[in-house]
C-alpha cells in the first residue's frame, strides 16, 4: 500500500503581512476611510493576486462573498487592534474568526485500486475558503508568535496594522518613507508656525 499526496494545486498561503494587508484594505487615506473592496470583483481580484483563489474562481464571486469577505476583515480588525490597545475585543468579531477557522479544506483519505491518495475535502465556497490562511496567520501569530509586536500606525491619519519585525520593536509608521516622513513633516510645520507665531524682528527694508 502507497500513500501519495494529491498535489499542491489547492495549496494556497498567506504570509503574517500579508493577512495585514488584507486588514488593510478598509484603510484611512489621510485621515479619510476608504473601501478598496467596492464590488465583489474588487475583493476578487485582491484574493488572486495573493494566489488566494484561482482565476476561474474569480468571476463567480457574489455580493454575500464580498459582505463575507468585509466582516471577517472586521473581525480581525477588532481582534489585532483589541492586542495593540490591550482591551477585549467584540464577543461577535471572535465567533467570526472561529467560523472562519472551520471552513478550511479537510484532509481526506482516498482508496484508488492499492494507493491511498491523500487529498482534501471542500467544506466552503472557494470565495470563503480564502480567507481561512488570512484567519490562521493571525492567530497563529497570537498562539505562538510575537503578538506584542502587533502594531497600528503611529500617523491618525493612517492607523494601518502592522507588525514590527525590527531589532528593538520600536517601530511606530507603517511605512517610514509616508507615514514616518508625513509625521517629521508635520513637526517641522509646527515648529515653523511656532516661530512665525513668535515676535518677528523689526523688518527690514525690502530690496528694490
Ligand atoms: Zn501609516
Amino acid at each position: 500500500m502507497t500513500f501519495q499526496p494529491r498535489g499542491i494545486e489547492h495549496d494556497h498561503e498567506i504570509d503574517l503581512n500579508g493577512a495585514l494587508d488584507f486588514i488593510n484594505t478598509l484603510d484611512l487615506d489621510d485621515g479619510v476611510l476608504v473601501e478598496n473592496f467596492h464590488e465583489p470583483a474588487d475583493a476578487a481580484a485582491w484574493f488572486l493576486d495573493h494566489h488566494l483563489i484561482h482565476p476561474h474562481d474569480g468571476p463567480a464571486w457574489t455580493p454575500a462573498d464580498l459582505e463575507h469577505a468585509r466582516a471577517v476583515r472586521s473581525a480581525l480588525r477588532d481582534v489585532v487592534d483589541s492586542v495593540v490597545l490591550d482591551r477585549a475585543p467584540a464577543a461577535e468579531s471572535l465567533r467570526v474568526v472561529n467560523e472562519t477557522l472551520e471552513l478550511g479544506p479537510r484532509p481526506h483519505l482516498d482508496l484508488d485500486g492499492e494507493t491511498v491518495r491523500i487529498g482534501h475535502r471542500h467544506v466552503a465556497s472557494p470565495a470563503s475558503e480564502a480567507l481561512v490562511p488570512i484567519a490562521h496567520a493571525i492567530v497563529a501569530e497570537l498562539a505562538s508568535g510575537r503578538p506584542d509586536r502587533f502594531r497600528i500606525c503611529a500617523n491618525d491619519r493612517c492607523q494601518w496594522t502592522f507588525f514590527d519585525a525590527s531589532p528593538t520593536g520600536r517601530r511606530r509608521w507603517c511605512d517610514m518613507k509616508t507615514c514616518g516622513n508625513r509625521a517629521k513633516a508635520a513637526r517641522h510645520r509646527a515648529r515653523a508656525r511656532a516661530h512665525d507665531a513668535s515676535p518677528a524682528p523689526a523688518s527690514e527694508p525690502r530690496p528694490t
